[in-house]
């Protein structure tokens, strides 16, 4: 009669083990026997992934203990321990949670699992390692199609009636055109909207303009949010580094002269004009300067409305979900009056990045206020 006994661990932190003897029914026999096998349930694993070591011994009845070692093979160093008794039992069973721990990818192995078995005395009986090594991978680079956001926002055009106090929609909408791409790039995900700039005449567009455009608008954009894989056994304790299962949003605003995903007018000076103008601020019309009758990320804003985003103000484009005569807008949101980039604001990404990388993945809010 064989039983076999399983453990299940977690690596729990850097060298750390925590281990849990399964059942076993320890026999009359206590012959020493060979480590037949040992092998990693898998050859590749996504970092958070849970791994297990199959562990075989050639007979039962041995009284000792299964010394299970996982190292980071890259450097040689050990980075878990694991035991579990044997009490006679034949197959053997540990669970690892795997972690990337270098910076290496293509192909580098991350993970070499090596096993002792011991007797009662704590002397080495017997010794194998595992023929083939884990290798933690991530998603190949890859680049989404065009006219990811859908192309086309539209929402209703609220009017405030003065003698309800109330605000009724009214018989028109607000549209435009939005668009972007999306990248995954060496384990970071990269927003690109390609924006074409017409100069309205007398004005004349330099390259000097797009640079510091370029540069303010990514700079409002620029480190508030990453994605995190759902299945990551770390959850939000997740601290890894290396882009393995976080990848950070970058949002880049390029302005070519074709292949572009949405065309923007560009107005000389600074707006004199007042809200609701034609030539006002809007997605599709920008103006060279900053007047200090908008706020100050106003062309961060209307970058964000090309990425898909509504206005976050009363009488706005606000989204079609929003009803005017209850909602609270933040004021500090960048589609507000404000500057900063908000979590909801990201979380229009996350379907578009699932299908990307054919993954589960949730948003972390790097900026909160
Ligand atoms: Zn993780
Ligand atoms: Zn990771």
């Amino acid at each position: 009669m064989s039983e076999s006994s399983t453990a299940e661990a977690m690596l729990v932190s850097m060298g750390e083990m925590v281990s849990v003897a399964g059942d076993a029914v320890a026999s009359i026999f206590s012959a020493t026997p060979e480590i037949v096998s040992v092998a990693w349930s898998k050859k590749t694993c996504r970092c958070g992934d849970v791994v297990q070591v199959n562990v075989t011994l050639s007979s039962e009845g041995f009284d000792g203990t299964l010394v299970i070692g996982v190292l980071d093979h890259m450097r040689g160093v050990k980075i878990g321990n694991f035991t579990i008794p044997v009490k006679g039992g034949v197959t053997f069973r540990q669970a690892v949670t795997s972690i990337k721990l270098v910076d290496v990818w293509g192909g580098a192995f991350d993970f070499l699992a090596a096993v002792e078995l011991r007797d009662a005395q704590w002397n080495v009986v017997a010794e194998k390692s595992a023929a083939e090594l884990l290798t933690v991978v991530r998603p190949a680079n890859a680049l989404s199609p065009q006219n990811i956001s859908g192309g086309w926002r539209t929402c209703p055009k609220w009017e405030y009636d003065k003698k309800t106090a109330l605000w009724a929609k009214g018989q028109e909408h607000y549209g435009w055109p939005c668009n972007y791409q999306l990248e995954f790039k060496d384990g970071e995900i990269i927003v690109t909207c390609k924006v074409k700039l017409t100069a309205r005449a007398p004005f004349v567009l330099t390259d000097a303009h797009k640079a510091r455009w370029r540069a303010e608008i990514e700079g409002y954009w620029a480190g508030a949010y990453e994605v995190h894989r759902v299945l990551c056994k770390w959850g939000l304790q997740c601290g890894c580094t290396y882009h393995c299962c976080r990848h950070p949003i970058v949002i880049q605003c390029e302005f070519v002269d074709q292949g572009e995903h949405c065309e923007v007018e560009v107005i000389g000076g600074a707006c004199d004009k007042e809200w609701g103008d034609t030539d006002w601020w809007c997605s599709s019309v920008w103006w060279e300067d900053w007047s200090d009758n908008v706020p100050k990320a106003v062309r961060a804003h209307e970058f964000g409305h090309l990425l898909g985003l509504y206005d976050e103000y009363l009488g706005g484009a606000m989204s079609p979900s929003v009803d005017p005569n209850t909602v609270t807008f933040d004021d500090r949101s960048v589609m507000s009056s404000g500057a900063a980039p908000m979590k909801n604001h990201g979380g229009t990404l996350i379907v578009s990045i699932n299908t990307l990388l054919k993954d589960k993945f949730y948003l972390r809010w790097l900026r909160p206020l």
